[in-house]
């Protein structure tokens, strides 16, 4: 028997939003109201007292120095990337590479991996429903190499078009590259049928799990991906810094992406050999405060436990979506069975961008736009939403709160 709990039972909401300084502040007079968690989630004191410990107690560079605080920076940036090792499942630390974020690892993929193995007249498979940062590194990379984009179209609910997909794979198929979920519609996609399929075709894929990683419990292993992307400022750690993960046989075949220090073993004039995994791939000083911030934001989700976290945010979509159904001239874009709670609409004459300013007048930040995913929109024939993303310290009485807005805002700009 499937338990039943309400939201206030599952996780000790007040609990969690005195965690969060930043609730605390008021946007024109009215307590904030933060919707716009897709874009980047706020920070729990914890994640900000590990930067200020960082920088007060034991600022220094790490690896080569042999001093204390050289060492202690040391181990709380390599703790960290023991925590993403366990976060994702994957087999070994030295498949993690830290990287800018999401974007970085997606072109460093290209760049190195798609330079060596892609050639004239190879296919490179992404999806209708991907972020920018997952088609343009790709467009870059077949036009340098005579390669052909293909793209898996979208259905009305905005869900992949498995059987499509299937027709695109061929024997030049080399690469698939695909989002996890969608940041614009809030889709969970079927990324363990897409990569078994991929694999049936000698094909390797890239998963972007920028939406992914902060709801759903991910498992790089059985899920079978080659390649898989995040950022910490999505999963409440600081902006700047993100992980690359990839089978280590790849990242081991792989040619080095940018040089410098610490990418290194030797360096003479005759010749340069490289470090080892996984410092072959982080040339110069990295984003050390960051990445050591990065891992108290993972151990404070492990901390809540992921699975409540889901469970509260999924009561909050549930409620969410019965809501704005009721807005006359409201139409929700993306109704995927399988979905995160991202919610994306469009009002009947009214555009996205004027309803954004009215909620934030009223201490509500939404999201309006294209989402970084204009062929999205393109395909729905709009050309934007606004969109409402929810984090673990959101609470029904806020939803109610834009439901006042929106219907208020609706009536003036209708
Ligand atoms: N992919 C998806 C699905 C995203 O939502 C985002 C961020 N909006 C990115 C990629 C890019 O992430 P970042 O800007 O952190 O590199």
């Amino acid at each position: 028997m499937t338990e039943t709990f309400t939201i206030e039972k599952s996780l000790d909401i007040a609990h969690i939003r005195d965690q969060f300084p930043i609730l605390k502040r008021t946007v024109k007079g009215k307590p904030l109201i933060y919707f716009d968690n897709a874009a980047t989630s706020q920070k729990p004191k914890q994640v900000i007292d590990a930067l200020v410990d960082y920088y007060s107690n034991y600022n220094a560079n790490i690896h080569r120095g042999i001093h204390s605080l050289a060492e202690e920076a040391t181990a709380a940036y390599e703790a960290t990337r023991d925590e993403v090792q366990r976060f994702i499942g994957a087999a070994s630390r030295e498949e993690i590479i830290f990287t800018r974020g999401t974007t970085e690892s997606i072109n460093l993929v290209a760049f190195t991996w798609g330079r060596q193995n892609v050639k004239e007249g190879d296919e490179i498979i992404i999806s209708e429903m991907e972020h920018h940062s997952n088609i343009v590194p790709w467009q870059i990379l077949c036009l340098d190499k005579k390669a052909v984009l293909k793209v898996i179209p979208v259905n009305e609910k905005g869900e992949l078009k498995m059987d499509a997909y299937e027709k695109l794979l061929g024997p030049r198929t080399k690469l698939v590259s695909l989002v996890h979920v969608s940041n614009a519609l809030g889709t969970v996609n079927p990324v363990r049928d897409v990569i078994d399929l991929a694999h049936r075709h000698g094909a390797h894929v890239m998963i972007d799990g920028a939406q992914s990683s902060v709801h759903l419990d991910i498992d790089v292993q059985a899920m079978d991906c080659d390649f898989f992307a995040f950022s910490s400022h999505k999963v409440y750690g600081p902006t700047g810094v993100g992980v690359l993960y990839g089978k280590k046989q790849l990242l081991t075949d792989m040619s080095v992406f940018q040089g410098g220090g610490e990418m290194i073993k030797e360096v003479s004039f005759a010749g340069t050999s490289y470090n080892d995994l996984p410092y072959k791939y982080e040339a110069g000083t990295p984003n050390i405060a960051d990445t050591i911030a990065f891992g108290t934001a993972l151990e404070f989700i492990k901390h809540v436990g992921k699975d409540r976290i889901r469970d509260h945010e999924n009561q909050l979509l549930e409620y969410a979506t019965q809501r704005l159904k009721q807005i006359p001239g409201l139409r929700i874009i993306g109704e995927a069975k399988e979905k995160i709670s991202v919610i994306s609409f469009v009002v009947e004459g009214v555009h996205p961008q004027d309803l954004g300013i009215l909620l934030d007048n009223r201490g509500i930040a939404v999201r309006t736009g294209h989402h970084c995913a204009q062929p999205l929109m393109d395909s729905f024939n709009i050309p934007g939403t606004t969109r409402a993303s929810f984090a673990m310290y959101n609470t029904k009485e806020e939803i109610d709160e834009l439901i006042i807005g929106l219907e208020k805002a609706v009536k003036l700009l209708s």
